[in-house]
């Protein structure tokens, strides 16, 4: 890519200030916008922030920040990184035909959505997204995304796919950094839906994870790793499985993350393959940087004309930071050649 793609964040709660924090990482980004709840900041020559994660631009007052923010600089904007919360369901697919009827707005979204029947929703939009000249990514992040590339790929090696198995550990230091990603955790928990955790207030919340002494044990999620394997021809929905443990007072994983694909090789035999994330890798690295290599893979497809929705099993991402090839790196030839 010869220019940084230009990002848009929506959404600066945990994730977004995640993603302002990790771009200035990555030259291939420019972070040129901000839009949440209370409004919108953007400045073509890029955000910056502050030591204490807030933008160095304050937001400017909208109660529609995202059309606004589309409506009034679309044109300067390549492409979006979706950190919003997903409740209730509808709200992801009810926002994207909303942008794509009224903003004129001629972009790539990646979002970091989980539930299944999220991810089913937008799907009713591809039409309107392709006539739109909008490439949208779903399940871009960690599970679905980082992870479900993963199972994707090693599926290869089987005939048959007997089995996939994600199951993730999470540790945040405090839960209301990460308000809509714990709230959505807990739609799963036995006893609780959407519309229980929708009425809830932050004290309830912070009340019920004072039960459980912080830990939210997760099993057998609605979680779109499911319908995105199906899509992508893994296996059948009904074959993935999707739990973690999740601790809101420890930045520290209570258990490692991992992807075990089971199959049948074309000797008969069965086996699996198993992934393990590094414990040093966070949740908003997790999720963040893998939304960056499928952005950047999205915007080349989208230059070559791809428009409409696909989900992140469609496609590779690319790695989204400069490389040096070793020619270009001197010192380090020479201390090979010194050995
Ligand atoms: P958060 O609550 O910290 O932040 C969400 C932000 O969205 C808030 O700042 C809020 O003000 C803003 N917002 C709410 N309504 C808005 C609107 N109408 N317009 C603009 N902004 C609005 O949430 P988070 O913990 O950062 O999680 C964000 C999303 O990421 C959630 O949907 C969560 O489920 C998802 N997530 C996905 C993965 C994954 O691996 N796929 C992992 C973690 C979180």
């Amino acid at each position: 890519m010869e220019q940084a793609v230009r990002v848009a964040v929506f959404g600066f709660g945990g994730l977004g200030k995640g993603m302002a924090r990790l771009i200035p990482q990555r030259p291939d980004f420019k972070l040129v916008a901000v839009a949440d709840s209370q409004g919108y900041a953007f400045n073509a020559n890029g955000l910056g922030l502050t030591d204490a994660y807030e933008l160095s631009h304050p937001l400017q007052a909208d109660s529609d920040s995202m059309i606004s923010l589309l409506k009034a600089h679309g044109t300067e904007i390549d492409a979006v990184f979706m950190a919003l919360p997903n409740l209730p369901v509808e709200f992801f697919a009810e926002t994207v035909k909303r942008i794509a009827d009224e903003t004129g707005f001629r972009g790539v979204f990646v979002d970091a959505l989980k539930r299944t029947e999220a991810v089913e929703r937008l799907f009713e939009l591809h039409d309107d997204l392709r006539q739109q000249g909008i490439l949208y990514i779903t399940g871009a992040g960690a599970t679905p995304g980082f992870l479900t590339t993963v199972a994707a790929v090693a599926a290869h090696s089987f005939v048959e796919v007997l089995d996939v198995n994600i199951h993730f550990g999470v540790g945040i230091a405090n839960w209301e950094a990460y308000k809509a990603t714990v709230r959505e955790d807990f739609i799963h928990l036995e006893g609780f839906d959407a519309k229980r955790v929708a009425c809830m207030s932050d004290e309830e919340i912070s009340e019920e994870l004072s039960v459980r002494n912080g830990l939210l044990k997760l099993v057998d999620m609605e979680h779109a790793d499911d319908v995105i394997l199906e899509l992508a021809g893994v296996c059948s929905r009904d074959r993935v499985r999707v739990g973690g443990l999740v601790d809101t007072r420890n930045a520290k994983k209570p258990v490692s993350t991992t992807v075990t694909v089971t199959g049948r090789t074309m000797t008969g035999a069965v086996g699996s393959h198993q992934f393990v994330v590094s414990d040093e890798a966070t949740m908003v690295d997790n999720v963040c940087g893998p939304a960056l290599g499928f952005m950047l893979r999205a915007v080349e497809m989208h230059q070559r004309g791809f428009f409409g929705l696909m989900t992140s099993a469609d496609i590779m991402p690319r790695f989204a930071s400069r490389v040096h090839p070793v020619a270009d790196r001197p010192l380090e030839k020479e201390v090979a050649l010194s050995v």
